[in-house]
């Protein structure tokens, strides 16, 4: 195990006390989970906020599906459903490892013009980085293993335990 759902949790609520006083103005917070693998802490973070907000979620490929190509291409597969021009916009994503897909959705997002565009994400794999992105709210850095557990999985397994564990190469 790699951090336990009891300190996810303290975790979690820090979070959501920094992004609360950041957006003490905001007439509305637009959080944009990317799918799957945010959905859990979405689903904390958000009942955790004070300031109004809405959920939104995106979707975009995962690694198994462009393994053939690019290695940094993404591919939408869901876009948002509303739009967020001129609006306070959150991404909220589970981990940031080569900085591809945040990078793909900050550029996505900006060129629609929302009022402010940042970044939170729960885990943060410094040692992966290709792509520099600012995540302008993080929740722990993790060395590069992979990691399941609280939204992440291993083809589609382990989405639902509570903790986050690593995944050791012989069980992948
Ligand atoms: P990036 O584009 O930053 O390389 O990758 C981001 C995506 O890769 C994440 O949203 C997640 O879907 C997947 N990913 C990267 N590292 C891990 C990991 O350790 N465990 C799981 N389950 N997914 C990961």
């Amino acid at each position: 195990m790699l951090i336990s759902a009891a300190d996810i949790d303290r975790r979690v609520d820090e979070l959501a006390a920094a992004i609360d006083e950041a957006y003490a103005e905001t007439e509305m917070l637009v959080l944009v989970g990317v799918l799957k693998g945010s959905f859990i802490f979405m689903a904390d973070l958000a009942r955790r906020l004070s300031v109004p907000h809405r959920v939104e979620f995106i979707a975009v490929s995962s690694y198994g599906a462009i393994e053939s190509e690019d290695p940094g291409a993404v591919r939408l597969l869901m876009d948002v459903r509303h739009d967020v021009a001129g609006q306070d916009v959150l991404i909220v994503e589970d981990i940031v490892d080569t900085g591809h897909t945040l990078s793909y959705l900050l550029r996505l997002l900006a060129a629609r013009t929302p009022r402010t565009l940042r970044t939170c994400a729960l885990l943060h794999k410094p040692d992966r980085t290709v792509t520099d992105v600012a995540i302008d709210y993080l929740g722990f850095t993790i060395p590069d293993v992979w990691v399941v557990g609280y939204g992440l999985d291993f083809a589609e397994r382990h989405r639902t335990r509570p903790d986050i564990c690593e995944l050791p190469p012989e069980l992948r």
